[in-house]
């Protein structure tokens, strides 16, 4: 019960130790996990922010390289003068370096086309523009979307003005097809997944994007959460993430136009990465547990080996003390009254002694000589050589030298084998010395008139022998203790008999089991397995 006890108690131990050491290990990596995750998805977030930078400095490069030529184009005479031969050879040869650009044109303060190239179609008034009105108050402009009135094509027009006396008195333009901007997007997004696009900041148009048809017919970028946000918040740039949205955006204003650059990027591709960290991080983790319980498991093994170990070492040095200080004890005895009667036989030397002095001196001898040889027995540490042995033969010969001391007290013996199939591997004298010993303890244990009973058979695969009393019975307390050498509750008992034949019966990996009652008698059972050889 106790030993149940310990043992549900050491695995409760072991147990809970493991469950604290997994969820120690658990909780340390989900913080780990999230801290990276987190930096993670900040690091997606700047790469994200960097291309759209990207994006916002190639746009405002190209718009800043082609307002450089038109200021070079104002600050001309020829323009300045109003002389359209010479404008149009000028626009001519820029055209040819400026391929990005569809149309060249010079206009004057009345908003009159005074050159243009390519030359090809009729002039048109551009009074009734935006950028014009900006322009003749010296602004340099960027604006558009318009409808080219010459090429037909969607263009954004950039326009710088030029002077006369200090006073604006026309302006220098040329038009850009959008495509030409989604052009400058694309280079930047090529290895990247989602897309770039260009609005106006002020009025949510789309200016670019890579189906700008198929888009503008489909969605209304004006209403959107995000141009929504960006115009609430008045924000230059940011990022933009929302539930509902499959795309995360992030957005900047650009420096040259009053524009803003859009990167959108699936979510799926955006958390894909992050994913797979997740996973790599997850199976890191399993693995690491499954490392730590083994090697907690293989460390606890260890230990109860080694203290198993221990324990056996330290329940052998018990023993050995226990039969040194029973040693000790059996003979002291015996010595101290041979040493009392030699004393008194020397004190009385020239007398004439009773026999009973030397009488008593032998039988304390014998005593220690009946003592010692048991011993002997016990301290025997390999055992002889087996063989096939007859137990049948080995029973009768140990009932035959006890038939004597059984005939004395009037006890009964009967022998009962099943004949010819009782083999097992041993050694003759030893098993002979179980059965005396058990077969002697039997008679002593009758008072007077009985019978002990010895039995051998077969029961399947193995041998069974019992030897069986009508003697007194054991307390329960006598029943602990059997086997424990010296534990004899008789006057003249060695307490050593029942030591050495557990001994022997587990040196014949036998087993021996005990039952008796009190007032009916006791019952020894001795069992084997049957010998193959
Ligand atoms: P010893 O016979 O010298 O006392 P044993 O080791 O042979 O030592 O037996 C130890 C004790 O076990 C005995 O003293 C006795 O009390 C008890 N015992 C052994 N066999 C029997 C039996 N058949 N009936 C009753 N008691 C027994
Ligand atoms: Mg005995």
């Amino acid at each position: 019960m106790k030993a149940h006890l310990f043992v549900n108690h050491h695995i409760r131990v072991r147990v809970i130790s493991i469950l604290l050491i997994i969820s120690f290990v658990f909780i340390m990596s989900y913080i780990l996990l999230f801290q990276q995750l987190k930096q993670e998805h900040q690091a997606e977030i700047d790469k994200k922010e960097h291309f759209t930078d990207m994006a916002a400095t190639s746009v405002d490069d190209f718009l800043i390289s082609h307002k450089v030529v038109l200021q070079r184009l104002a600050s001309l005479d020829s323009v300045k003068q109003e002389r359209r031969t010479e404008i149009t050879q000028t626009l001519q040869d820029i055209a040819l370096a400026q391929s990005k650009a569809t149309l060249f044109w010079v206009a004057n303060e009345k908003g009159t086309v005074v050159g243009k190239y390519p030359d090809t179609k009729a002039d048109q008034n551009i009074l009734d523009r935006d950028y014009f009105k900006e322009a003749m108050k010296g602004k340099t402009t960027v604006s558009g979307p318009y409808k080219g009135r010459i090429t037909g094509k969607e263009v954004i027009i950039i326009t710088v003005p030029y002077y006369r006396d200090n006073k604006v008195v026309g302006l220098v333009g040329m038009s850009v097809p959008l495509s030409e901007l989604q052009n400058i997007l694309d280079n930047v997004m090529e290895d990247q997944p989602g897309y770039a696009a260009l609005v106006n900041y002020e009025d949510g148009q789309v200016l670019s994007h890579p189906e700008l048809e198929q888009y503008r017919k489909t969605y209304s970028f004006e209403d959107s959460p995000l141009y929504q946000e960006i115009r609430v918040k008045k924000l230059t740039n940011g990022y933009f993430e929302n539930d509902q949205e499959q795309n995360v955006h992030s957005f900047i204003t650009l420096k040259e136009a009053p524009w803003v650059v859009i990167l959108v990027q699936p979510l799926e591709e955006f958390n894909f990465a992050i994913n797979q960290q997740r996973e790599r991080n997850f199976t890191i983790l399993i693995l690491l547990i499954l490392f730590l319980v083994i090697i907690t498991h293989y460390l606890l093994i260890l230990r109860d080996m080694e203290n198993a170990e221990k324990n056996k070492q330290t329940e052998k040095l018990a023993l050995v003390g226990e039969l040194a200080a029973g040693i000790a004890h059996e003979i002291r005895n015996p010595l101290t009254s041979i040493k009392g009667f030699a004393q008194l036989i020397y004190e009385k030397r020239g007398q004439d002694l009773p026999p009973f002095y030397y009488e008593t001196i032998l039988e304390e001898l014998d005593r220690i000589d009946l003592i010692v040889g048991e011993m002997v027995v016990l301290a025997k540490p390999a055992p002889e050589t087996k063989r096939k042995v007859d137990l049948d033969k080995v029973l009768q010969d140990s009932v035959n030298l006890m038939s004597y001391q059984a005939n004395l007290k009037e006890v009964q013996l009967v022998l009962n084998v099943e004949p010819g199939t009782l083999y097992i591997e041993g050694v003759v004298g030893q098993l002979k010395q179980v059965f005396i010993n058990l077969i002697k303890n039997a008679i002593e244990a009758i008072e007077n008139k009985g019978t002990v009973t010895i039995q051998a058979r077969r029961q399947g695969e193995e041998v069974i022998i019992t030897v069986e009393d009508t003697g007194p019975g054991m307390d329960k307390d006598v029943i602990k203790k059997l086997g424990t050498p010296f534990f004899s509750t008789k006057e003249k008992g060695t307490g050593l008999g029942l030591t050495i034949t557990y001994r022997i019966i587990q040196n014949h990996k036998g087993k021996i089991s005990v039952q008796s009652k009190k007032g009916v008698g006791t019952k020894f059972t001795i069992s084997w397995s049957v010998s193959r050889s």
